[in-house]
């Protein structure tokens, strides 16, 4: 049973894919410091590889990623050109050093490349970065998705994706700008499973336009009928003075925090009920899927792509604004396409704005990825700050967290308010929230 606090979910707060989090980086971090951290990782050291694709044929109204209308064939090519040119620098840059266990292609939607300019990116990243069987993994969006991908997807081993859902209700998705018939999905997904793709993600959303728990558990209904092995259920994010697209969106009838709780506790419930695993906080998957075994295992992480179970210390990001985390550094790509495209084109690093991390800020990202992932972290060294001991309280006398010889525990109850008491450890909380979505 959930219990509804509104007041501890009032204050917006980071979905925390990194710590600190992209609102503390600045432009004091360059190129210099990513060529510093690539020159510092070790030989045989696990490393993921991320690939921007910042385009797709269509728009979606409440997208948040950084990505683009896919409608002029040579903005596509010349970008394609860019990221190669930075594939190459950047794999000069690391040498021999580092291990390619996984390379992710996500955007923006990675389909809305032609299947042949995949293959030949793909190449450039094997061949440049002299990697062996990695894992591959890709985000698709289920319209643009056609006969001639899958077949691209089977020869070049990808054996995960993830699909954009969002909802099966025909109304909430030309309310949102993403219309995609149940038939679109259920053929993807047959088709993926025919291409060796193993694991595949849903991602849904709650808390849309006009959307309440019926919708929701309608769509979960078709979700479990497909029987996908991991579902994101995350909330939607009202942020139009941030990103313009969200405009087209009526505000007026987005449903309240009190019905977005109830539709996050009804998706948990459902999930869990038809035998998913949760992962932390808006995850689920089945339990002989990879990112479950992780979590039964205590493995589980939290990276830029969310919850998963690379546990590589480095992941190199390529293409415009794309983030790359080294333990003591994070760094972000340029993400003026444009200027992007100079600095790759010209052989530079692509670096543009960042954060260090020191032991201390290093020791608060543990903890808060372990709030998250595990609901359970060693807290004692911060337990002398009154900051910290005040803005626990709430949680602990109502029930929602516990602390034990300086061991906090998220309770079961506690699972919704993970990301405010993980905020709980973040020194850089307070001002600039106004960029960050609610906890449900
Ligand atoms: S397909 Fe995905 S990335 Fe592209 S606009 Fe829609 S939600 Fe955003």
């Amino acid at each position: 049973m959930w219990f509804y606090h509104p007041d501890l979910l009032a204050r917006p707060v980071p979905r925390y894919t990194s710590y600190p989090t992209a609102a503390e980086f600045t432009d004091a971090i360059a190129a210099v410091d990513q060529a510093e951290a690539l020159e510092a990782v070790t030989p045989g050291q696990s490393v993921s590889l991320y690939v921007h694709i910042p385009f797709c044929q269509q728009i979606c109204w409440y997208c948040g990623c950084n990505t683009g209308r896919a409608n002029r064939e040579q903005r596509l090519a010349s970008y394609l050109d860019a990221l190669c040119e930075e594939i190459r620098t950047v794999s000069t840059r690391l040498g021999d050093r580092g291990r390619i266990d996984r390379i992710a292609f996500g955007g923006g939607s990675p389909n809305a490349l032609a299947p042949e300019q995949f293959t030949r990116l793909l190449q450039d990243l094997i061949e440049g970065f002299g990697a062996e069987r990695p894992i591959l993994s890709i985000e698709l969006d289920p319209r643009t998705y056609t006969a001639p991908w899958a077949a691209t997807l089977r020869a070049s081993g990808v054996s995960r994706a993830s699909l954009g859902v969002q909802t099966f209700d025909p109304a909430i998705q030309a309310a949102i700008g993403r219309v995609q018939p149940r038939e679109m999905i259920a053929d993807t997904v047959d088709s993926l499973r025919a291409s060796g793709v193993t694991s595949i993600n849903f991602d849904l959303i709650y808390g849309l336009p006009d959307q309440d728990r019926g919708h929701l558990d309608a769509t979960l209904d078709e979700t479990l009928a497909l029987r996908p092995e991991r579902i994101a259920l995350f909330g939607y994010a009202h942020v139009p003075h941030l990103l313009p697209r969200q405009r087209r969106i009526a505000a007026d009838h987005l449903p309240d925090q009190a019905e977005r709780f109830a539709m996050a506790e009804l998706g948990h419930h459902r999930l869990t009920g038809a035998g998913y695993v949760p992962i932390g906080f808006d995850h689920f998957a089945l339990p002989h899927d990879d990112i479950a075994i992780a979590r039964a295992e205590g493995r589980l992480h939290r990276n830029f792509q969310g919850f998963t179970e690379d546990d590589a210390q480095v992941l190199i990001g390529l293409g415009a604004t794309a983030i790359s985390q080294f333990p003591d550094l994070i760094v972000q790509n340029e993400k003026n396409s444009g200027r992007y495209r100079m600095r790759a084109g010209a052989g530079q690093l692509c670096a543009e704005r960042g954060i260090e991390r020191d032991s201390v800020e290093q020791a608060r990202s543990h903890i808060i990825e372990a709030l998250l992932c595990e609901r359970a972290a060693t807290v004692d060294a911060f337990l002398d700050d009154p900051g910290v001991t005040e803005r626990l309280w709430p949680f602990l006398h109502r029930g929602l967290a516990r602390l034990i010889q300086g061991r906090l525990q998220v309770t079961a109850e506690g699972r919704p308010y993970s990301r405010v008491i993980a905020s709980i450890f973040d020194r850089h909380r307070g001002a600039a929230t106004q960029r960050f979505s609610t906890a449900i």
